[in-house]
């Protein structure tokens, strides 16, 4: 893994994201290295950026915030295009010298994130009036979960962070997606998420299926093999597919009692 330093020039960046005013991530390219993941899309990365193989550590950025906060109003969100409790962050700490600043203003902080470190921060977020915290959990099923998110931890800690953080009285949500035709989009294995979320005191399932973008057809092609990748594309394009999906999500969140999301 190449970690290397960056300086950042702002902390806070508009967001166009529904209900984030402000985005906020402290790194730059992501440790858990997603198979799924556009971040480098969004980030306008060149090729040779492997995703995956490297994070940039944007160190001044608490610097920044204490400076820009003052400016702040409305919601920011934290990790919009890279992890902030990826594994660097137990060293560096930055995301927690953040929420310690952010803390001290008159924003909202809404987290999303794949990793229990978060839970690290749980004497900051419970003093945070409205933080919310959002945790990805694409599949209860450990090796799969290894072969989408192989720098992540396993699902069931992710859903044992979640506990926790609603046993604080933080307001919690599980992101059910991206979901994958042939991998994660049985009904089976949909509903032992949202089961899982419900018993962790989520208030809600925010779902999305995979994003067909050239970047991880590419990158999928590598992991997966060409006719897998190409059955994997060709099936969630398919309107059939989604709607079989979507509507699954829905009835199983109803039957579980817990409110169902999609995506934007
Ligand atoms: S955790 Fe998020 S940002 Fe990191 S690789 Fe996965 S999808 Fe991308």
């Amino acid at each position: 893994m190449n970690i290397r330093e960056a300086k950042a020039s702002t902390a806070l960046s508009p967001s166009k994201l529904p209900g984030l005013d402000w985005a906020l991530n402290p790194y730059r390219g992501c440790q858990h290295g997603c198979v799924y993941c556009y971040s480098a899309d969004v980030m306008h990365m060149s090729a040779e950026d492997e995703w995956g193989t490297f994070v940039e550590v944007r160190r001044n950025i608490p610097v920044i915030l204490a400076r820009e906060k003052k400016k702040c109003s409305g919601t920011v969100g934290l990790g919009t295009v890279t992890d902030p409790y990826q594994p660097i962050e137990g060293k560096t700490m930055l995301t927690r010298y953040c929420l310690e600043q952010l803390a001290a203003g008159e924003c909202r902080v809404c987290i999303q994130t794949k990793s229990d470190l978060v839970t690290r921060d749980i004497d900051i977020l419970r003093t945070m009036k409205g933080a919310e915290v959002g945790i990805t959990v694409s599949t209860m099923n450990p090796e799969i979960a290894a072969m989408l998110e192989p720098g992540a931890p396993e699902p069931a800690k992710r859903m044992a962070a979640l506990a926790m953080l609603s046993g604080a009285g933080i307001s919690t949500w599980v992101f059910l997606g991206p979901i994958i035709p042939g991998m994660n989009d049985s009904s089976e294995s949909m509903e032992a998420v949202i089961k899982a979320a419900k018993q962790a005191g989520c208030s809600k399932v925010i779902y999305d299926k995979l994003r067909l973008k050239p970047i991880l057809r590419e990158r999928m092609k590598k992991r997966f093999g060409y006719s897998r990748t190409k059955d994997m594309f060709r099936l969630a394009g398919e309107r059939d597919w989604e709607e079989r999906v979507f509507i699954d999500i829905e009835v199983l969140c109803d039957d579980a009692g817990i409110k169902s999301e999609k995506a934007f």
